[in-house]
């Protein structure tokens, strides 16, 4: 590789870096994302209002959703109603633990947090770390309303032990995350001696409960969170917040590991990180839209919608209001699909156009990128890979395939993303060649199989849909590992997608 190459691809790789330490939260990587779609034109809007003065063909725009899930695009400006929408949809949340709403604990003399796990982590690799926690919280915003603050705790302020191999013979390692997955926060004495209270004096919870229920202040539908929660817990995430800790009215805070995500490997091949599933695709495809219409008549001949979509939920089954199986997407497609062509095309044009059936149109001729992290081969466990099928790190995204629709790949849509790929630009400053290398992968008749947004955005819209991603190890630990130079691939992947599929949608049509 030449040294723009390289130089470029590990700007990629820290940039995908510096988002995953800035998105300890789906919240925050929704944050990220607006930031970024900011800095490149897009404006915000919002479901709760009409969109009918706002979009324009040749505009740039994004919408939330629960602060977790995002949507971005950008209209072509010869689009007309029912026109293709190119998609590319990645997921905002990983596997983690959540402070329960009740959450003080105390035992042995150490002050402990009570957490509920969220999705299916390797939840022995979240022992040992030097954690931290970071969410959002509902505020009091003191006009009589309430507004949310994105918090993020550096200091490493929880932990979860192991027991010391003295203690403990048993060969497998496998923590009951109801009994044996409770962080410590520190030690009862020393609160007691920042607080100055003493040991002796100080009342049980259930009985400072109902002394202060027996008193003479308002009624409370809940116990203040002070109360449910450690208060200097509450203390910290009212500072990070900005606010009082009287108005501090509810949070959702998960842990993350403080240890930042780095570029390693002898030769700085490697990235490793947390939340790599699937921050790292939610990047490229953050990434890949922006590129795509970076230059100022990137729009002007296009006749499509190029869209990304990053949901929450992905990693406990979508089903929720902001997830890949609500009504998210198709609720922003049906807008969008109906969205009249630019002025510019006639007045007769515009209303010869028939948009009752534009919706289904859209569906039938758009297409859908799942993009979520893939399995690399791992050089120690290469047998649990079948033995054809074994993708590589640094040699270019993965395409998934799975007879059994776990996944969506199927020939056509193989095609087009070979064309894709093919046609795929180098980044700019670098000299690499044009191309994005591709890879394919099943798992054996005998392993089990992962899934991914693809199958259930796919079945509810009956739109083409392929499943792609980088390949990384250890998926679903706290620290993952992928490849560096696949990070500026698959965004340029993504990107070459957007710019062509105008035209390529017309070249490969099954009926
Ligand atoms: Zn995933």
């Amino acid at each position: 590789m030449t040294s723009s190459q390289l130089s470029s691809a590990a700007a990629k790789a820290q940039a995908l870096a510096d988002f995953i330490n800035n998105s300890p939260t789906p919240y925050h990587a929704v944050h990220c994302a607006a930031q970024q779609l900011t800095k490149a034109g897009f404006k915000e809007i919002r479901e709760r209002d009409s969109w009918s003065s706002t979009l324009q063909p040749g505009g740039k725009y994004y919408v939330t959703r629960n602060g977790s899930s995002i949507i971005a695009f950008g209209i072509g400006k010869r689009w007309k109603a029912g026109n293709p929408i190119s998609m590319v949809g990645a997921h905002t949340d990983s596997c983690t633990l959540r402070i329960k709403p009740v959450s003080k604990k105390s035992s042995a003399g150490f002050l402990q947090v009570g957490v509920e796990t969220y999705g299916g982590g390797k939840w022995h690799t979240w022992f040992d770390r030097d954690l931290s926690i970071a969410g959002r919280v509902m505020v009091k915003d003191g006009k009589g309303g309430f507004s949310q603050k994105l918090v993020k705790v550096e200091r490493p302020i929880l932990r979860i032990p192991t027991l010391a191999i003295h203690l403990d013979r048993e060969k497998s390692f496998e923590p009951n995350t109801e009994t044996e997955l409770f962080p410590i926060a520190g030690l009862v004495a020393a609160e007691l001696n920042r607080t100055g209270e003493s040991g002796d004096g100080k009342k049980g919870d259930e009985e400072a409960t109902q002394v202060k229920n027996a008193s003479d202040e308002p009624f409370q539908p809940l116990q203040a969170a002070t109360d449910r929660h450690h208060p200097y817990v509450v203390q910290i995430i009212a500072e990070h917040a900005g606010v009082g800790v009287e108005d501090v009215v509810d949070f959702e805070m998960v842990l993350y590991d403080t240890q930042k995500a780095c570029i390693g490997g002898i030769n700085n091949e490697l990235i490793f990180a947390a939340r790599l599933d699937n921050l790292g695709m939610t990047h490229s495809a953050v990434e890949g839209l922006i590129t795509s219409v970076e230059s100022p008549n990137a729009l002007d001949n296009d006749s499509t919608i190029r869209l990304i979509s990053c949901f929450d939920h992905e990693e406990i089954g979508s089903t929720s209001a902001q997830g890949a199986k609500s009504n998210f997407l198709p609720a922003i497609l049906r807008r969008l699909s109906v969205l009249p062509a630019a002025q510019v095309d006639s007045k007769q044009a515009r209303e010869s156009q028939d948009t009752s059936t534009a919706y289904e149109q859209t569906l039938s001729t758009s297409f859908l990128v799942s993009a979520d992290m893939a399995h690399s081969v791992h050089p120690n466990y290469a047998h649990k890979y079948e033995s054809d099928h074994r993708p590589e790190m640094n040699k270019g995204t993965v395409i998934k395939i799975n007879a059994n629709q776990r996944y969506m790949s199927n020939a056509p849509g193989i095609v087009l993303i070979q064309e894709v790929a093919r046609l795929a630009k180098p980044s700019s400053g670098s000299t690499a060649t044009v191309g994005v290398p591709l890879q394919l992968f099943v798992v054996r008749n005998d392993s089990p199989c992962g899934s991914t947004i693809g199958p259930m955005i796919a079945s509810s819209l009956g739109t083409r849909t392929i499943d792609v991603g980088n390949a990384q190890l250890s998926m679903h630990s706290i620290r993952e590992t992928a490849g560096v130079y696949d990070v500026e691939r698959a965004t340029r992947l993504f990107a070459s997608f957007f710019e062509h599929y105008g035209d390529l949608e017309s070249k490969i049509i099954i009926d």
